[in-house]
């Protein structure tokens, strides 16, 4: 009969996704994992720590839980325009409960799959739920993309539409109920949030700065305009809101989400404007929002270029 942790260390170290292979020379089972860098890469590492209760509602589904733990911190790599490699995994749980592992690896592992990235090595305590998860990525040496390029007169875009994961907080924590297709689309976006794997590749070497959203889309474009020493300016009618947000939330609350919410795990990047038609020819998802100015901080303006009210945190208090 298996010790509680090994039977831990048994559902994660068979999981497809930790099988050796790639950069992984040594995955789990030794002191250490062994990554090759290939020459002329820089490896690029981020961790996430997700807590039970602060992070995600307590209980939830270990299956949903699983992805959206990678998916959190694979988005890191997106936003850096690495290349994923692999990740570790620190778990603390309260008990070994079998079936809840086995369904949490099988949703870590749904993700790994999909993010081609491999399990090479964790911890595991007893404890109050949490989990850290550290990736590793590789990026040619000096075309990361970092926050602090943006250069006036570039294009503030974004991948895709915002405030999603926000909006679908009441229904995640069951607090409001909504048309089935609705519902079911808004929570998938809360619980497995897709990172931008390829669109952060195809960006490299073109976009300025960029990160991924995830403290909202005014707190987050501060965090490039303070790094670049510029500031970005938002047009509010261009921010993407999704259809089944608006039906779900109206568009005075949608809007309040993509602005101030958080969670949605979507590149925001500031452009050259001689790059966007090649970018959209290819047909990434590059939606302009704004562009970069001379100055500090975020400028949200309406239609007439008439500046809206933000507040420093972001949150603003805003009524469309
Ligand atoms: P050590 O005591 O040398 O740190 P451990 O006994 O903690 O090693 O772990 C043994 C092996 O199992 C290591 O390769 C470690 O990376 C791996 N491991 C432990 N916990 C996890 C986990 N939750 N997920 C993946 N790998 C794990
Ligand atoms: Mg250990």
């Amino acid at each position: 009969m298996l010790g509680e942790f090994e039977l831990i260390r048994h559902y994660f170290a068979a999981a497809a996704c930790a099988r050796a292979g790639g950069e992984v020379v040594l995955g789990i089972g030794d002191d250490c994992a062994l990554l090759h860098i290939p020459t002329g890469e820089q490896l690029a590492v981020s961790t996430d720590t997700l807590v039970a209760g602060v992070h995600f509602p307590d209980p939830c589904d270990p299956f949903l839980l699983g992805q959206r733990a990678l998916a959190v911190a694979a988005s890191d790599l997106a936003a850096m325009g690495a290349t994923p490699i692999g990740f570790t995994l620190a778990l603390t749980l309260p008990a070994a409960d079998a079936l809840w592992l086995a369904e949490f690896a099988r949703g870590l592992d749904a993700m790994a799959r999909d993010c081609s990235l491999r399990l090479i090595g964790g911890d595991t305590t007893r404890g109050p739920l949490c989990l850290t998860v550290t990736v590793f990525g590789r990026v040619p040496a000096g075309q990361a993309l970092v926050r602090h390029g943006a250069q006036v007169g570039d294009l503030l875009c974004v991948g895709g539409a915002l405030g999603e994961a926000a909006g679908a907080l009441p229904l995640v924590l069951g607090q409001a109920e909504a048309a089935a297709d609705v519902a079911e689309h808004l929570l998938a976006r809360y619980w497995s949030p897709q990172p931008q794997l390829a669109l952060g590749e195809a960006l490299r070497g073109r976009a300025t700065a960029a990160l991924d959203i995830s403290d909202g889309l005014l707190a987050d474009c501060g965090h490039i305009a303070k790094a670049s020493g510029v500031a970005l300016r938002i047009e509010r009618e261009r921010v993407p809101l999704s259809a089944p947000l608006r039906r779900f939330a109206g568009d005075a609350e949608a809007l309040r989400c993509a602005l101030a919410g958080g969670d949605d795990y979507v590149l925001a990047f500031t452009l050259p404007p001689a790059e966007l038609a090649t970018l959209q020819d290819a047909q990434w998802p590059v939606h302009v929002i704004g562009c970069v100015v001379a100055g500090q901080g975020v400028q949200l303006v309406d239609a007439a270029g008439n500046e809206l009210p933000v507040s420093a945190r972001g949150y603003n208090h805003f009524h469309a």
